[in-house]
């Protein structure tokens, strides 16, 4: 695990990733006295900015705090492909939990992605949020059978998506392997600017964002107490925690681990270069690699994950991960100019049957946590701000449950 206190945005991606050119970071106040706020939203990249800013529309007192610039954590690295395809398929996801309760978290999923799209459209601040198509392609041992299973199964479950064969998949998209799904409603963005416009929006609708460590939280009846790096605490009657893969150690999960992974962004492609609808594409195999395009014509593609914790080793293994990247991209759409322009390592969490870890901390009914992770980090913080806002005014769902802190391993 990475270490609460000492690890730094610096730690969690390596390299350079093309986010946010050309823009600044939202201003943060430093924190010059103690206060009291409604909810505290600790940690300010996509996951805290997306609860702040649902949290200040609904006209709650919410105030950010984050030790470093807001947006730079892992944020910063993500490639901001935001599907409601799960890491986990929805057979995988069905033999954990039956087929009504893995149905009802894609079901979510989709809605999550449709609520953020016309959250980007109602805000309109400029984060090259696009509408997109996945493609979900045959890969390893995933083969044709084994995608319409999976296609059979989210048909069952209402999901949109067709099932492409292998000529298809090459006359409509140009690209070669044995089957796809083809799904609508995905998007992707500048995660970057995506994370500042909505901390922005937050504070123009009255909440504060502090540059401020948080060092210490203490759970009493009605209220919890927070201390900082400096002489200051803050009150307030709810915590979230979105301080993404880096956990406080009293936030605990069977479930989830760290792991590292790898991107490469190319120059932008020459007019035509690119697959017709920029889908995002994934692979159907465990260690998968996915690729979009970004507004200015390159392409991105990353993967290559493996357990490497340490930050160090992982950015060592950058010109290996990235030469495989290479690789990767040549044999998917052979047209490319595989000339690298970005390429970058981060941090990556994942849990065992690929849902987020979020709601109340076991034992500490205001502390709440919303740790996205996996593929769908994205996704599921936007699910977050929602289920957490909930909680926070007393309302709680028994949909909630799928996503507890303390559910066991799947199967255990
Ligand atoms: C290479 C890569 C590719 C990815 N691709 C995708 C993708 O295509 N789609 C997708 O949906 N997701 C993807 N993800 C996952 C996604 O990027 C993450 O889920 C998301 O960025 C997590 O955001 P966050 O706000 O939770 O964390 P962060 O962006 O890391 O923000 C946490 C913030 O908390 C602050 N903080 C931490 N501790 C404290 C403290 N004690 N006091 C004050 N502040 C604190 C940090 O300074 C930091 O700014 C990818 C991730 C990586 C690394």
């Amino acid at each position: 695990m990475l270490d609460s206190l000492d690890t730094t945005q610096d730690d969690l991606h390596g390299g350079r990733a093309p986010w946010g050119r050309g823009f600044r970071p939202p201003r943060h106040a430093h924190l010059s006295q103690s206060i009291k706020t409604d909810v505290l939203v600790v940690g300010g990249g996509i996951t805290g900015s997306l609860a702040a800013q649902h949290l200040a529309a609904r006209g709650v007192d919410v105030t950010v705090v984050d030790r470093e610039q807001p947006g730079l954590g892992s944020t910063a690295a993500s490639t901001a492909m935001l599907q409601w395809e799960i890491d986990c398929t929805l057979g995988e996801l069905t033999e954990f939990y039956g087929f009504d309760r893995a149905a009802a978290v894609y079901r979510r999923s989709v809605a999550a992605v449709q609520g953020l799209s016309s959250l980007a459209g109602t805000l309109g601040f400029d984060c090259a949020f696009r509408p997109r198509s996945t493609l979900y392609i045959a890969a390893g041992d995933i083969g044709p059978a084994a995608l319409q299973e999976e296609y059979l199964l989210r048909e069952r479950a209402g999901l949109p998506g067709t099932l492409l064969d292998q000529a298809e998949l090459l006359s409509r998209f140009g690209i070669d392997r044995a089957a796809a799904i083809l799904s609508p409603g995905s998007a992707d963005a500048d995660p970057l600017l995506l994370s500042w416009g909505l901390l922005r929006d937050a504070a123009a609708r009255g909440a504060r964002v502090i540059d401020a460590m948080v060092t210490a939280y203490h759970d009493a009846p009605g209220t919890v107490t927070v201390e900082t790096d400096g002489p200051f605490v803050v009150e307030a009657r709810h915590v979230i925690l979105a301080t993404g893969y880096v956990m406080p150690d009293f936030v605990r999960s069977d479930i989830h681990r760290t792991a590292a992974s790898w991107a490469m962004a190319t120059i932008p492609q020459v007019s035509g270069n690119l697959w017709p609808g920029g889908e995002l594409i994934w692979e159907a195999s465990e260690n998968y690699n996915y690729a979009r395009t970004t507004v200015d014509g390159r392409i991105i593609i990353g993967g290559g994950d493996d357990d490497t914790v340490d930050p160090a080793a992982r950015d060592r293994k950058m010109p290996q991960k990235t030469a495989e990247l290479v690789d990767s991209l040549v044999k998917l759409w052979p047209a490319a100019n595989p000339t690298i322009a970005f390429s970058w390592s981060g941090a990556f969490g994942e849990t065992d049957d690929g849902l987020p870890l979020i709601g109340a901390v076991p034992g500490m009914p205001r502390i709440l946590a919303a740790y996205g992770y996996g593929g769908n980090g994205i996704t599921f913080s936007f699910m977050a701000a929602h289920i957490l806002a909930e909680l926070c005014a007393g309302h709680r769902e028994g949909w909630f449950d799928a996503f507890a802190i303390d559910r066991p391993p799947p199967g255990g």
